[in-house]
């Protein structure tokens, strides 16, 4: 148990006083926040709803208020994890009357979710939003991000989109699709629904970050400069730049190859 909580990479790497993790996923857990004395996650502040500052560019990262931090600690300290049964779990389900608590990197083996929008709410495996009953999915219906088989009805790994009702996808992928995409182009990859369609996915739990507005552009530009389209390969046609499975790869070779404000 202890083993998938401490995961610090050498002694000296400052671990996370909200979840336990040294270091971790940008993605999942957004900025690492250290400032000698105390280390923590971005997101788990967020989710903890600790109160946070940025500082200017070039200080030393956020500013928080450290007695508060103890506090919610200690309150954690108090609380098992709803998912791996270990204290200090610091992000409670928003439902009233409900106590279960679970650590950020945790949420998603017990399929809760945390709301990257509003209040922050999260929400345990119970209590998480469902999608409105729409159609089952047709026999084989595969996601159109990765082209695998999906579920056979909207669950935690499955999602649909609220617009046109009929296109499927995993989590991890429209996860993945929105980390790329970010909040200016991330729509329905089939009928591009962007306005329902963020709602519901935000709803969902779906992080869609504001710090790659450009993104499209980017990729847009480093394509014609760089990328011969496969024949399978929709970009070529106007309108459906996001519509397919590779895009992702070409998104996150974008990201690696730098030249994208973050
Ligand atoms: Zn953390
Ligand atoms: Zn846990
Ligand atoms: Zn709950
Ligand atoms: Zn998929
Ligand atoms: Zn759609
Ligand atoms: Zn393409």
């Amino acid at each position: 148990m202890s083993d998938r909580k401490r995961k610090a990479s050498s002694p000296e790497e400052p671990v996370c006083v909200l979840c336990g993790r040294a270091g971790g996923d940008p993605d999942i857990f957004g900025r690492t926040i250290g400032d000698g004395s105390v280390c923590t996650h971005e997101f788990c502040l967020i989710f903890a709803h600790i109160a946070f500052e940025e500082r200017p560019p070039g200080e030393e990262s956020m500013a928080f208020d450290h007695a508060v931090l103890a506090h919610r600690v200690k309150q954690a300290n108090q609380k098992q994890c709803c998912v791996c049964g270990e204290r200090g779990a610091a992000i409670t389900c928003a439902e009233s009357g409900c106590e279960r608590s679970f650590h950020l990197p945790c949420a998603a083996d017990g399929e809760c979710i945390t709301q990257y929008f509003g209040e922050h709410r999260s929400f345990c495996w119970e209590h998480r939003p469902r999608q409105a009953a729409v159609a089952a999915p047709a026999e084989d219906t595969s996601c159109v991000i990765c082209q695998e088989t999906v579920g056979d009805c909207p669950s935690y790994h499955t999602l649909v989109c609220p617009a046109c009702t009929h296109t499927w996808f995993h989590r991890a992928c429209i996860q993945q699709h929105a980390l790329n995409a970010g909040t200016v182009c991330f729509r329905c990859p089939a009928c591009r629904d962007s306005t329902v369609f963020c709602t519901e996915m935000s709803t969902m739990g779906i992080q869609i970050p504001a710090r790659l507005v450009s993104f499209c552009q980017t990729v847009q530009m480093r394509r014609r400069e760089r990328w011969a389209c496969l024949p399978t390969d929709c970009c070529s046609r106007p309108g459906t730049r996001l519509s397919h499975q590779h895009v992702p790869q070409l998104h996150r070779e974008a990201k690696n190859g730098g030249g994208v404000d973050e």
